[in-house]
């Protein structure tokens, strides 16, 4: 038995499937989950000694590589002044100028501790501005597990089966209408047989959640005008796309304002971080100012405060971060579809920046229900051959990669070589 195994068997005592997040458990890919130990740059280590290039790097996070220099020492210098104060700081205000200049839509912004937290606290901003309950979601989106969202939840939720999860009343079920992605028709027969009822739309522009989907040409603005004709918030989540697609996220990178933007993972350099922020006029409805009420204890706490200063400052001042995200993506993907002609396969491959999949269907995927034709059984043979070969992916096919600059072109290389390999031993 690996030490990884050792550990799973007594976590699976201790913690329910012996996880504190359910795709950690490798439940969609079999076989049992590898325990890290610690990581460095482009490299995983388990428990067992193993090395693993890192294309998940904590879920988008880690877009620097693992403990990237200036944010292991803005961490360090930060502890010497303790851990939490539950009282404002400078550093809070150095982190809302940074996002308000990087994120020009997000006028003011508050902070909290994850993406969950960020999206919940959206909708309600969302509701309290318009008074009005409902909200759109689009199929396969994943918004964090908040009541609203868990709808036809895209992540960890549609790889376990349960992407309406039990637990959700059915009073608040029925205030999340959904629509499949990339299907601005739809959207529009929501909005008119819910007359003036819809409080906002909101969406992952690039998707993660279902593998990586990306918008077709035109949704996007349209539905940006057809919130604009119904009164309705657009509310990006850029919790995985923010700061990734580019500086100012995927709203720069398309060209597309949203009223309101959750953001998490990268602003927190790796420390748990969420935030949320719009138009001042929308913003200033959040207590104190207004009377839509949002809290916290550790938000804007002051070590993750430091981590994500580091790491959005470094993002701020080195745009050629974005180049070679984008040279690394496009070497990868060059790869894996020379791969995949190689051993006869046909499949999709969705690619955007440092965001792509392979996802192992000759459809085209638009959409949830073209992500759930994948041959899964080959995915998790697949996935296994990889982690084989020291290369570690997402344990379900319903993720992105996300890569970051950590990765050397030899590591392309090597990458591209084992995707071949593991292709044909999973076939
Ligand atoms: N929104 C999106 C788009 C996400 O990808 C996630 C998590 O992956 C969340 C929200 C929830 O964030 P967290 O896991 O930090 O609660």
């Amino acid at each position: 038995m690996t030490t990884s195994e050792e550990l799973f068997e007594k976590a699976k005592t201790l913690i329910p499937g012996g996880v504190n997040s359910p795709v950690r458990a490798f439940r969609a890919v079999g076989g049992s989950p590898i325990f890290i130990k610690s990581a460095k740059g482009p490299y995983l280590y388990d428990e067992d000694g193993r090395q693993y290039i890192e294309l998940i790097n904590s879920w988008g996070p880690m877009i620097l590589g693992h403990a990237f220099e200036p944010v292991e020492k803005a961490v360090r210098d930060a502890i010497q002044h303790s851990f939490s104060f539950g009282a404002p700081t400078r550093k809070e205000v150095e982190m809302a100028e940074l996002i308000t200049s990087m994120v020009p839509s997000v006028e003011k912004v508050r902070m909290v501790n994850s993406g969950t937290e960020a999206t919940m606290a959206a909708i309600r901003v969302a509701r309290g501005f318009t008074g009005r309950d409902k909200i759109i979601k689009f199929e396969g989106c994943y918004h964090g597990h908040g009541d609203s969202f868990l709808i036809a939840a895209g992540s960890g939720a549609m790889t376990m089966g349960v992407p309406d999860s039990p637990g959700v009343t059915k009073a608040t079920a029925a205030d999340t209408l959904t629509a499949p992605f990339n299907d601005l028709a739809a959207v529009e027969k929501l909005l008119d047989n819910n007359h003036n009822q819809v409080a906002a739309i909101i969406l992952e522009p690039v998707v993660g959640n279902m593998g990586c989907v990306l918008p077709e040409p035109g949704f996007l603005e349209g539905v940006r005008s057809l919130c604009d004709q119904h009164g309705a918030l657009l509310i990006f989540d850029e919790v995985m796309t923010g700061f990734r697609l580019a500086k100012g996220g995927a709203q720069e990178r398309f060209g597309i304002t949203p009223d309101l933007t959750t953001m998490g993972k990268i602003i927190g350099g790796g420390m748990p971080v969420g935030a949320y922020g719009g138009r001042a006029e929308i913003m200033n409805i959040v207590s104190p100012v207004g009377p839509v009420y949002q809290a916290g204890t550790l938000s804007g706490n002051p070590i993750a405060m430091s981590a994500g200063l580091a790491m959005l400052h470094h993002l701020n001042d080195h745009p050629e971060v974005y180049t070679r995200l984008e040279e690394i993506g496009t070497a990868l993907v060059t790869g894996f579809q020379a791969g995949l002609q190689k051993v006869g396969l046909n499949y999709t491959i969705n690619h955007i920046g440092s965001m792509f999949t392979l996802f192992m269907t000759d459809h085209a995927v638009s959409n949830f229900t073209e992500a759930k034709t994948c041959d899964l059984p080959l995915f998790g043979r697949y996935f296994h051959a990889m982690l084989k070969r020291g290369v570690y992916l997402a344990p379900s096919q319903f993720e992105s990669l996300f890569l970051s600059v950590a990765l050397t072109d030899a590591l392309v290389a090597q990458i591209i070589q084992a995707n071949e390999e593991s292709l044909q031993e999973a076939m």
